[in-house]
């Protein structure tokens, strides 16, 4: 069921923010935010779910896995990973973090001059487990918890295959069809809530998961040419994969 988002109501919260400095904003965001991660923590079973299998297949969450990030003028909910660059050229292995400050989700062209430095073969990429939610994003707790449960789905998937989603288009179409599928966030009351009417209620589902899958792929530079095609070709066998679940959480 989806819960209520919390505090006062909405027309007056957004007055009420309109008239406070950016500041004093973002610091509220985070407080929502942080509420939100803790009560999924605590109190969604599908979350705490995620938590244990994860620590079961051997990859036990950090303490602080899920962090509220400012993440200005992208659109996204939030994300899996922080791609971090390791300098293959020095001799002290140490690696050169990046972008790991508060300033939320790398740009595209970060990521770009990220992936060029790593075709001429001077640095290595990797990914970095760590979930973060984008605060301002957020429209209320279920949308969190929901966001929540997508980027568990990318932490399992990295933890149970030797997954490559910044290199391989596949391996990111399939895993980023698994958690739009898993999360709920295409379940059919979500979609009417966001004002997408539909007439065809068979495999409305699947679209859902098609559309949003598609969004996400064309996110990392590497596979935007070919997003459709690459969700295209993950998308029978990554659809029914509903593992670490029996079944659909969804389906009643
Ligand atoms: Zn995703």
């Amino acid at each position: 069921m989806p819960s209520q988002s919390q505090g006062i109501p909405v027309a007056a919260a957004a007055t009420a923010e309109a008239k406070r400095p950016a500041g004093e904003k973002s610091a509220k965001e985070k407080e929502t935010c942080e509420a939100y991660v803790r009560n999924g923590l605590h109190r969604n079973v599908t979350v705490q779910f995620l938590y244990e299998r994860l620590e079961q297949l051997g990859c036990k969450p950090p303490e602080n896995l899920i962090r509220c990030l400012d993440c200005r003028d992208s659109q996204r909910g939030g994300g899996f990973g922080v791609v971090e660059e390791i300098d293959v050229v020095g001799t002290t292995g140490d690696n050169k973090k990046i972008n790991r400050d508060d300033s939320c989700a790398q740009r595209k062209k970060d990521i770009d001059a990220l992936l060029a430095k790593q075709r001429d073969s001077v640095t290595k990429l990797r990914l970095v487990p760590e979930i973060y939610l984008c605060q301002q994003h957020l429209r209320n707790e279920t949308h969190a918890h929901e966001a929540m449960v997508h980027e568990l789905i990318h932490a399992v998937d990295m933890c149970r295959t030797k997954m490559d989603p910044i290199k391989n288009c596949i391996h990111l179409a399939c895993t980023e069809i698994r958690a739009e599928n898993l999360s709920g966030e295409c379940h059919w009351l979500r979609e009417m809530q966001n004002g997408r009417m539909f007439t065809d209620f068979s495999g409305h589902g699947a679209k859902c998961v098609k559309r949003r899958a598609e969004l996400s792929v064309k996110a990392n530079p590497n596979c935007a040419d070919k997003a459709e095609e690459y969700v295209d070709a993950a998308f029978e066998r990554c659809y029914k994969d509903t593992f670490p679940f029996d079944r659909h959480p969804n389906l009643r």
